[in-house]
This record gives structure tokens, sequence and C-alpha cells, in this order.
């Protein structure tokens, strides 16, 4: 009976902390973020974004920027597994490395 619940529950964002793998920086969860706002480097923790269904768990490399108009793609790579994944750049990210990270490219 409150299957339909629970349902709900199970697909609710998580608003966890972490603390980088990288540069030690303790981020706090909103439920959004998932990668460092100071190194920029994140963790291969989803599936799909926001699932947190992954079990690689390994540090993923913030390896190019993409610019989408006004906005910025951070593109990763996972160093465990070598998957691709692009996350869109936070509000509260470093710019500074934004920067650096897009030179990476050229
Ligand atoms: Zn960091
Ligand atoms: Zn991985």
């Amino acid at each position: 009976m409150h299957t339909k619940d629970l349902e709900k529950k199970r697909f609710q964002k998580r608003t966890e902390d972490f603390v980088c793998g990288k540069c030690g920086w303790e981020t706090r969860g909103d439920g959004y973020t998932d990668h460092c706002p100071k190194c920029l480097w994140s963790r291969h923790v989803d599936i799909n974004p926001g699932d947190r269904r992954s079990s690689c768990k390994g540090m993923m490399e913030p390896v190019g920027i993409r610019k989408k108009g006004e906005k910025y793609v951070i593109l990763y790579r996972c160093l465990i597994c070598g998957i691709k994944y692009r996350v869109k750049k936070a509000e509260e990210d470093d710019f500074e490395e934004i920067i650096m990270i897009s030179k990476k490219n050229f």
C-alpha cells in the first residue's frame, strides 16, 4: 500500500557531504554538486547523473572544458574505468581552475 511512497523516497536527491579525494577540500553536498569546487576533480559515483549507482568510485579527472553558449561543461575521465562523463559547471566552481583545464586542450 505504501510502496508508491517508498519508490518516491528512493529517487530523492541525496545531500551528502564529501571530502575531495584530490585536494582534501570539504564540500557541503547540496544534492547536485558532485565535484570539488576547488580543483574540480570528481568521483565516479553515478551511472546516470545523480543516481549514485556506480560501484566504480574512481577519481575522475577534469580533462577539458566545453563552452555551450554562456554555460561551461566540464569533461571528465575516470582514472579507473576510463569512462567519460560531462557535468555542467557549478556556480561555486573555481573559475581559475576552469581556465587552467581549458588550456590543457590547446
Ligand atoms: Zn578538490
Ligand atoms: Zn570509473
